[in-house]
């Protein structure tokens, strides 16, 4: 049983059609990328299987349950606990420390405080960021603020890792050590990765290519 299943999502703003018809299905535990011109819908697709916005129509099957049955209480653990984001530009809050804005999320539901810091102690040992967790986010470089972001979004362990061109701040070298850790993180904690880039190169290390056009998956 896939993971998420999209069948025939539209979305449009106002009379503007972005998405035209999308037909989808994504696995557990497996990794997508996504790759298309700028304005062709990528972030839109992704806002939609986050849950951060709502099709005009259409159905967003998450486990085999209906996104659109969700109640708030349910959406927001939806987006909090089983989805995991990270953006292209950091969302980290200038007025707390590196740690505190990872476990930002954890203070928002029932979880295990204790468990969760020494996973992102541990997360932070392995991508290089034990030092920066006590400082803000802006005494930080472009890459180690985005390795921050992958730790916030990996904290609580989600099925679902959406990534919005999560390396296009970063050069070369970093995108490559990123993209590398996103997909050794996600399989570790057996989550399905879906990027969105538009490097070629980054798109052909994946196994399945996902080409949007004009709102429309290309074959
Ligand atoms: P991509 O991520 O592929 O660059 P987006 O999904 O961000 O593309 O945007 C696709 C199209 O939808 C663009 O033409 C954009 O201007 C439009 N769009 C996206 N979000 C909104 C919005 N909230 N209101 C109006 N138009 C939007
Ligand atoms: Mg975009």
């Amino acid at each position: 049983m896939a993971l998420v299943e999209l069948s025939d999502i539209r979305k449009s703003f106002g009379k503007v059609n972005v998405l035209g018809g999308i037909n989808l299905s994504f696995g557990k535990e497996r990794e997508y990328v996504i790759q298309g011109a700028s304005g062709s819908g990528k972030s839109t697709l992704l806002y939609l299987l986050g849950g951060l916005d709502t099709p005009s129509s259409g159905k967003v099957m998450i486990d085999n349950m209906d996104l659109a049955h969700f109640g708030d209480e349910e959406l927001a653990k939806y987006r909090n606990t089983f989805v995991g984001f990270v953006f292209q530009f950091h969302f980290l809050l200038s007025s707390l420390n590196c740690l505190d804005n990872i476990l930002l999320p954890s203070k928002l539901g029932d979880f295990d405080e204790s468990a969760i810091k020494n996973r992102v102690l541990e997360l932070a040992h392995f991508l290089g960021v034990s030092h920066s967790l006590e400082k803000n986010p802006f005494e930080l470089s472009g890459g180690e603020q985005q390795r921050i972001n992958i730790i916030r979004a990996l904290s609580l362990k989600p099925k679902l890792l959406l990534c919005d061109e999560p390396t296009g701040s970063l050069d070369s070298e970093n995108s490559a050590k990123v993209i590398g850790l996103l997909k050794k993180l996600s399989k570790e904690f057996g989550a399905t990765l879906v990027l969105v880039t538009h490097n070629g190169e980054i798109a052909s290390t994946f196994d399945s290519i996902i080409n949007i056009q004009d709102g429309l998956i290309k074959a």
